[in-house]
């Protein structure tokens, strides 16, 4: 899935679409998230470009993929 990281204000849809270089990007809040899905065990991979996130939840858990500046990428392992 893809998913919009956290901003600042509370702009919801088109126009909320924000870059983790924008001031409206609310980097702490949007690490507290990722880490959630890092922790999960069912999480396979995760997909966004911001170093300072990459960097906060370590273990290479949150890797750059090109064209994930805007939004991130979370993968859960398939259910057997
Ligand atoms: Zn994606």
């Amino acid at each position: 899935m893809d998913c919009g990281p956290v901003r600042k204000d509370d702009a919801t849809g088109q126009a909320a679409r924000v870059s983790y270089w924008d001031a409206v990007y609310d980097q702490a809040a949007t690490i507290q998230l990722l880490r959630l899905f890092a922790q999960h065990p069912e999480t396979r991979v995760i997909y966004f470009n911001d170093k300072e996130v990459q960097k906060a939840i370590g273990g290479g858990r949150v890797t750059a993929v090109p064209g994930h500046n805007d939004h991130f990428h979370v993968e859960i392992k398939r259910r057997r």
